[in-house]
């Protein structure tokens, strides 16, 4: 016999009604999440607009979804409530959770709006009664003007992933979806990070909304160490294959700014025999249902995927994220950091970077409120270190066949004379050697200063200088600490490199005198400030270009390939709207 206690569910301790009680029962889900703990009890007895700010995964869906379906009058067929959403995929996941928060709700309805399907039928749909509908801001637009949905009567409005839609450009779109509905609606808006335009949105659109923050605002999560990589531009996609080379066990999304570099850069991998697939809106719906299953089931370890089409991911495990290319909007690296290290476990995030980009790495530490470790590529003779270690230990690991068995005594006879050390090193060497042989001619792809000299013949002096990043200074600390000590403008200072313990300058050949004069005798907290004029002509980077490009034709053999990248022209979200069309071209590419 079993005693049953009564107590009261901690989702009913929010204020939430039996249905949807019933419903999260059946979904499995047991404590309320923070943002959803803050945020439901608030919207359930307030008329009030909100402005939420979680990270992705945090189960901001049900932090409006609950108390929008608790205030929706299901007996009415008025369309109530309107949430707008970013991509075509994200729509779909909010209306089939919302479907699944609902479902013991009898007469209401959510309907998905989003372009690249038929508008008609949705328009039919609506016609049927949606008191909730989902909708991205493009198709939404153009059933407005078509007359075939009517939000004028309102009272919820939810803006989710409004950082992402207004990176994608929908500012405008939402500007006047918004002017078709009333004036005393409530507007929620839910994001996971705030960039200033966010806050535009919120003073122009709302009345003093309550704002709530789960985590630190725009904070990462804490189990994401991030590290960058400092390369020349034509080396990326080298360096790229050196990183997952040096991490055998990778299991990484890879992030691209286009469309076209995801594909290009997914299409190298696989022809390098990598277990890589690309994601895009290019593809698709069913395409990207494949590549997503194969990734979730492993058979791909390297998605390569735009912005969009990685948003709402969520797949644990992620071991690595790799910044291919920074994002075009530093806010955006949030969403791609927080692939990895989710359900408690660690994660890493790399970026490739080339030297003028490095600034940036520390705009986005001052949005992630954490520092980015510099880190250099692995060499060829480290990479060959952890491939044979990897190897040694899936070796170890390995569980034994027995059918090889009964082959056992002629195998013996075979390798009788060798003692085991020496059958070790025949099997590696059967196992590594074009590995080996591949990596050992590679060259250094950490970029050098290309251009740098003593008395270039550009009309400037190199110079060497005794401090560097231990003593607190990084490129910009240094220059701004050299033109005060040299008096110098900063058009006359350049190129400053600076490394561990000691960095490099130049600055016009007629200052040369006035730098050496300066640090002459100069201390610094008692230490003395060293300045040379290099000796290295820094020109390292100029060597042979022998064709790295990561290693060729190996071991991921077994894998997925995607099958006919069939190409159409993806028409989501574009509708005939005017003031659009500027945006459009950016804005498709990044899908
Ligand atoms: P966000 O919009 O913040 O990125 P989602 O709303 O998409 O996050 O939720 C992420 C995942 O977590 C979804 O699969 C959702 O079903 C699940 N989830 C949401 N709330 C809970 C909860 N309280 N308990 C367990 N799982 C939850
Ligand atoms: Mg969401």
């Amino acid at each position: 016999m079993r005693l049953i206690f009564s107590y009261m569910n901690k989702f009913e301790a929010l204020g939430l009604g039996e249905a949807i009680i019933k419903a999260v029962n059946d979904m499995g889900f047991e404590t309320p999440s923070e943002v959803q703990e803050k945020a439901i009890p608030i919207l359930l007895k307030e008329d009030t607009d909100i402005v939420a700010l979680a990270q992705t995964g945090t189960g901001k869906t049900a932090a409006f979804g609950f108390p929008l379906i608790e205030k929706i009058d299901s007996n009415s067929r008025i369309t109530q409530g309107l949430i707008l959403s970013p991509t075509r995929e994200l729509c779909l996941q909010i209306t089939n959770e919302l479907k699944n928060y609902s479902k013991y709700i009898p007469g209401l309805h959510t309907v998905a709006i989003y372009g690249g399907a038929s508008i008609t039928d949705q328009a039919k749909q609506i016609k049927r009664g949606a008191q909730i509908v989902v909708a991205t801001p493009g198709r939404m637009q153009d059933m407005i003007n078509r007359k075939m949905v009517d939000i004028t009567n309102i009272s919820y409005c939810v803006l989710d992933e409004a950082d992402e839609m207004l990176n994608m450009g929908f500012y405008e779109d939402i500007n006047t979806i918004l002017s078709h509905t009333p004036e005393d609606k409530n507007t929620w808006l839910f994001s996971a990070t705030m960039p200033k335009e966010v806050s535009t949105i919120a003073k122009r659109f709302m009345q003093t909304p309550i704002e709530i923050t789960v985590g630190h605002k725009n904070t990462g999560s804490k189990n994401v160490s991030h590290e960058y990589y400092v390369v020349n531009s034509r080396d990326r996609y080298a360096a790229l294959k050196r990183l997952a080379d040096a991490n055998p066990d990778i299991f990484s999304v890879i992030f691209c700014r286009t469309k076209r570099d995801t594909q290009k850069v997914a299409e190298n991998l696989i022809g390098d025999g990598y277990n890589a697939a690309a994601l895009h809106g290019d593809l698709s719906q069913n395409q990207r249902d494949l590549v997503m299953k194969s990734f979730r089931n492993r058979q791909i370890q390297m998605l390569v995927a735009t912005d969009v089409a990685a948003r709402g991911i969520d797949v644990d495990d992620v071991t690595h994220v790799i910044n291919y290319q920074l994002p075009d909007e530093i806010e955006t690296y949030t969403h791609r950091s927080g692939r990895t290290g989710r359900a408690g476990k660690s994660g890493v995030s790399m970026v490739i970077v080339s030297k003028s980009e490095v600034r940036k790495i520390r705009s986005v530490e001052r949005i992630i409120k954490k520092s980015f470790e510099k880190k250099e590529i692995p060499s060829g003779e480290e990479i060959c270190q952890v491939q044979l270690f990897h190897l040694a230990s899936d070796i170890g690991k390995a569980e034994i066949n027995h059918e090889i068995d009964s082959y056992l005594p002629s195998i013996n006879e075979v390798l009788e004379e060798f003692s085991k050390e020496e059958l070790i090193k025949k099997f590696f060497s059967v196992e590594f050697s074009r590995f080996h042989n591949y990596y050992k001619k590679s060259r250094d792809l950490n970029a050098v200063n290309e251009r740098e000299g003593n008395s270039g013949s550009d009309g400037s002096t190199r110079y060497f200088i005794n401090v560097g990043e231990k003593d607190g200074f990084d490129w910009m600390t240094l220059k701004d600490f050299l033109k005060e000590v040299l008096e110098l403008g900063s058009d006359s200072l350049s190129r400053v490199d600076v490394k561990e313990s000691f960095s490099f300058f130049n600055t016009n050949t007629e200052h040369q005198e006035r730098v050496l004069q300066v640090f002459e005798d100069f201390r610094m907290e008692g230490r003395k400030v060293n300045v040379e004029i290099s000796k290295d002509s820094g020109r390292r980077g100029r060597r042979r270009r022998d064709n790295d490009g990561g290693f060729k034709g190996k071991r991921r053999s077994d894998g997925f390939k995607p099958k006919g990248r069939k190409r159409f022209d993806s028409k989501e979200d574009r509708g005939s709207g005017g003031n659009r069309k500027r945006d459009r071209r950016k804005r498709s590419d990044r899908r």
